[in-house]
């Protein structure tokens, strides 16, 4: 058997590798080896959907070396102001940019696309899905797991409900390949994906009222006006966020005074959501998702026949010609929340509020800078991925101790506000704005008894 001999092995060349990966490496002189059994970099964008975009603004995406688009503010369009979101064949061609021009560019990372990875007692192995050769790697450091938090997406996952034979169940991905137009589209799921999905099916001509919306959940979104990469903006957020947790009287209470104040978002004003993903919206796709009347709140989907939909609270009718979007996959993973640095090793998780690149890409700074593990766990404790109200308020006090333990360290401070991917991120140039420091001192007046009081609703002890 082959050897291959390395400083790091990182598996999983998505985003949460790629931003480990940058940063290590322009930090520590050391090699990597990154190993993916897809074929090139970019995780599940390989397998996205075609009309998908980032939710959030494209410089806050990526790698913390190469910025993801031109960091333009958008000129033309429903959001003519806000910053420009990549589209998913430009994050797939920036992946592709990082990886072989950067990265496997410098000699110090090798990729080993299209292997598949696993290890066997102390033997580190990977397959070529190809040629069917298995290396051994001999690791002098680190293993990288960049999988920990891999998102489930509707193309690689099956729907989570039964389907009878003859009915038309496809992924999102199958959208944009109809060769004739059903009688109706059934949009099953309350995330992103399905968002996207009834979004791209209005801006395509389909009137809302041959749209059925199976929606398990209502979710929260964040209003896109107010996670901007500005220093103010970002500053204004915090302090709305922890204002409204001061005051709030219930978990619900703290997410109806968040979108008094601009920042949450929901679709039907009469409904209480029980879901807080998060994914950022624009006030114009919340007033298209608004002309869908034909919702369907039944709860989830137990099977589909050739004339019914069977949902945990009743069935509803499958009219004839239709066709059932599958939008039903659960995207973000919430794996226990485990040390970063372990024995075994390193397990990629967030550690402020969100962000994934930007946790990854401090994670690999940390690791690159720092020579002792309980240290390193120390400045970087891992961070939940929202799911619910109150998981949302608990990824908030989580992520605000951490944000403050790790901001503290000169070095990582300097780093921090120099990185692209870091939506706090303040410029020294910018440090004496008044708009900014006007900003910071509304941020520290309310901090205090709003961290204390989203503690409380999250069922968390007091922050440290
Ligand atoms: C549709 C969608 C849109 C999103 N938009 C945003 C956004 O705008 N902003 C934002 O911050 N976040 C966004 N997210 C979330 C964010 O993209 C993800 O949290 C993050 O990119 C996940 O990347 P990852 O590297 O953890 O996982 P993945 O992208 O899944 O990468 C993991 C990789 O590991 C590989 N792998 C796994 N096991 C093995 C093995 N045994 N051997 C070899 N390879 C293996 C897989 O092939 C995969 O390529 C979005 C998520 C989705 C689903």
């Amino acid at each position: 058997m082959r050897t291959l001999e390395t400083d790091y092995l990182v598996v999983g060349a998505g985003a949460m590798g790629m931003a480990f990966t940058d940063a290590l490496v322009d930090h520590a002189d050391v090699h990597v080896t990154l190993v993916d059994r897809r074929h090139a970099a970019g995780g599940h964008w390989q397998d996205a959907y075609p009309f998908v975009q980032l939710h959030q603004a494209s410089v806050f995406y990526g790698v913390a070396s190469t910025v993801l688009g031109s960091g333009a503010v958008q000129t033309a369009g429903p959001e003519a102001g806000l910053q420009e979101r990549a589209r998913r064949s430009e994050v797939l061609a920036y992946f592709d940019d990082v990886l072989f021009r950067r990265l496997s560019g410098s000699g110090r990372v090798t990729f080993l696309g299209g292997y598949e990875y696993r290890q066997e007692g102390a033997d580190h192995l990977a397959t070529s899905l190809v040629s069917g050769e298995t290396l051994r790697i001999d690791i002098r450091r680190r293993v990288v797991d960049a999988t920990y938090l891999s998102p489930t997406i509707p193309a690689t996952t099956p729907p989570p409900f039964g389907v009878a034979d003859g009915v038309d169940v496809v992924a999102v991905n199958d959208l944009a390949r109809l060769a004739v137009a059903p009688s109706r589209y059934v949009i099953a799921g309350s995330g992103k994906t399905a968002t996207d999905a009834i979004i791209w099916l209005l801006a395509n001509g389909v009137p809302a009222d041959q749209i059925i919306w199976i929606r398990p959940r209502d979710p929260w979104m964040l209003n896109r006006a107010v996670v901007q990469p500005d220093p103010v903006v970002a500053l204004t957020l915090a302090a709305d966020t922890m204002a409204a947790a001061a005051s709030a009287e219930s978990l619900d209470d703290l997410f109806l005074r968040l979108e008094a104040a601009g920042v949450m978002l929901r679709i039907d004003p009469e409904v209480s959501p029980t879901m807080a993903k998060t994914p950022t919206l624009g006030a114009w796709e919340l007033d298209l998702l608004r002309t869908i009347e034909n919702v369907v709140r039944l709860g989830h989907i137990k099977h589909v026949t050739s004339g019914e939909i069977v949902l945990e609270g009743g069935a509803v009718p499958l009219p004839a010609g239709a066709l059932v979007v599958h939008c039903a996959a659960s995207g973000l993973q919430y794996p226990p929340l485990v040390p970063i640095w372990a024995p075994d090793k390193i397990r990629l998780q967030t550690i402020r509020v969100g962000f994934p690149c930007f946790c990854a890409a401090l994670a690999g700074y940390v690791e690159a800078t720092r020579d002792d593990d309980t240290e390193r766990n120390r400045l970087c404790p891992p961070n939940t991925l929202p799911d619910s109200p109150s998981s949302w308020a608990e990824m908030q006090v989580r992520g605000t101790v951490a944000a403050r333990t790790y901001g503290a360290e000169t070095d990582i401070a300097a780093w921090a506000n120099s990185c692209a991917l870091n939506p706090a991120r303040i410029e020294p140039s910018q440090r004496d704005d008044p708009a900014v420091t006007a900003a910071a001192a509304r941020l520290g007046d309310v901090v205090e008894p709003g961290i204390v009081r989203m503690a409380e609703l999250a069922g968390l002890p007091g922050p440290r």
